[in-house]
């Protein structure tokens, strides 16, 4: 793709529009960066792209220069409005900074993809450290971490033979058009961003694309145990493989199960089945052995050797906010899972928890019901403490539950702490794992898992994170 005097509207002055616009601007370019927010929310971001020639557009979108571009290019998670759907009605591209970076990545470089509800960060992680272990240049991005997939053209993993790893998020995927994955993984499809896109069967659709883009030769790759991802499986054009954690799966066609005494992994591919022991990996539980699943499929169909995925997965570290305990004050146990976000996530994260817990929950509510996660509360929960918006909803949804733990309120993270605490004995966990977004107290999920640890240290626990 030649972007040389072309016009160019940058969607979004975040990270990725920051990298988008200065990515654009080396290929000579002439860019506009529009952006809702009024300039003075946006001084920081600005002062990144002192020196580039760009013209700022800030505060609302003028339809005129979105329909005067050549082609659009949206920021992760930024919303079509009026505007953006008036320029792809005049005929313009609007795209995807991930379908931008695509167009520029080599054709003989392997692309991993990785979408789904939850495990998405875990089994991108995971599957960047195995092709790393290959000693094959490679970068893991996307939606992960700070670097999104446009860093990935100029990366020394973009040559032939390289291994390219992005998480990709639904909302991205709704603006591609031939971003097409040598290897795709999803990972699962439960209620989420449901105020986003209406319905189960579009949020689902959406996440079905990164199959759809993949042409005969490419694997796809999903769960098994998950109805909405085998009905986005039925009909693609790469080949099939299905991971399945349950006891007692099938274990016929290509894919992936765990071994009757759960100690191993054992993998189906087109030629032979090989195993792997669970025993390489440090993080835990069943949603994780998914996550490796998926993960080791992606790298084993992308050549990457099987000495390599076991030292790739020996070397993985979880990542923050999943889980991690944070602090200990007279064997009270404080968990931060500031990245449960959704209900499938928290239900995945307290299912079957060793110790009684309090839960600290709530913030945006996403739409979807609180039952899952109720149902896996029951039997470990002595009490939940709210925090944020969604607060009645999830109060109104363990009353109709019949929890008959003290479900209290609580004004700010410190609060939520102390309460919590209060209602622990020796032997017990807090766990923060919000079931909803942070953003009505916070700035992201980073954030509010920081305040959650200083308000742990704040009633005398101690710290375990440094
Ligand atoms: P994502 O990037 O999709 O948000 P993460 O890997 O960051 O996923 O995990 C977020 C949370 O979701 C974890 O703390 C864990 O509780 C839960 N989780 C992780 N993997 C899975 C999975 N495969 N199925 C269900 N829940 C999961």
């Amino acid at each position: 793709m030649n972007l040389e005097g072309k016009r160019v509207v940058v969607v979004g002055l975040g990270q990725t529009g920051i990298a988008l616009a200065k990515f654009c601007v080396a290929r000579k370019a002439v860019v506009t960066v529009v952006d809702q927010k009024p300039a003075a929310e946006l001084a920081a971001g600005m002062a990144k792209l002192d020196g580039v020639p760009v013209t700022f557009e800030l505060g609302g979108f003028d339809r005129e220069r979105f329909v005067a571009s050549d082609l659009v290019v949206m920021s992760p998670g930024v919303p079509h409005t009026a505007e953006t759907l008036a320029a792809r009605a005049a005929g313009i591209e609007v795209i995807a900074e991930i379908e931008l970076a695509y167009r520029f990545l080599h054709p003989l470089a392997s692309l991993i993809a990785i979408t789904g509800t939850n495990g998405k960060s875990t089994t991108t992680a995971l599957a960047g450290k195995l092709c790393e272990a290959s000693g094959r240049p490679t970068f893991c991005g996307g939606n992960l971490g700070n670097m999104p997939l446009i860093d990935a053209v100029d990366h020394p993993a973009n040559v032939p033979g390289g291994y390219i790893v992005a998480e990709v998020a639904a909302f991205m995927l709704e603006n591609c058009t031939t971003f097409r994955a040598k290897a795709a993984v999803l990972t699962n499809i439960t209620e989420d961003h449901l105020d986003r896109f209406g319905t189960m069967e579009r949020y689902a659709e959406t996440k079905g694309r990164i199959f759809d883009l993949q042409h005969e030769g490419d694997v796809a790759i999903g769960n098994a145990a998950d109805p909405w991802v085998v009905r986005e499986m039925a009909t693609i054009p790469s080949h099939a493989y299905m991971f399945d954690s349950r006891p007692g799966a099938t274990r016929t066609g290509h894919g992936a199960s765990v071994s009757d005494d759960r100690k191993r992994l054992q993998l189906r591919l087109a030629t032979h089945e090989e195993d792997f022991p669970v025993d390489d990996l440090v993080i835990v539980g069943n949603h994780n052995l998914e996550n490796a699943m998926g993960a080791y499929l992606a790298a084993r169909s992308c050549g990457v050797s099987i000495d390599a995925v076991r030292a790739g997965a020996r070397a993985y570290r979880p990542l923050p906010h999943r889980m991690e305990l944070v602090g200990d004050k007279a064997n009270v146990y404080y968990y931060d899972d500031s990245k449960g976000t959704n209900v499938a996530s928290v239900a995945a994260s307290v299912r079957g928890f060793p110790r009684p817990l309090v839960l600290i929950a709530g913030g945006v509510d996403k739409g979807g019901s609180y039952v899952p996660m109720l149902e896996a509360l029951d039997g470990v929960c002595k009490g939940i403490v709210l925090i944020g918006k969604a607060a009645p909803l999830i109060r109104a949804a363990a009353q109709e539950h019949g929890a008959t733990y003290p479900v209290i309120d609580a004004t700010d993270m410190h609060e939520a702490v102390r309460q919590a605490t209060e209602l622990c004995t020796a032997g017990d966990a807090v766990v923060l794992s919000p079931a909803c977004a942070s953003y009505d107290m916070f700035q992201n999920f980073g954030h509010r898992g920081r305040v959650f640890r200083e308000a742990v240290s704040a009633v005398g626990a101690k710290r375990l994170d440094s």
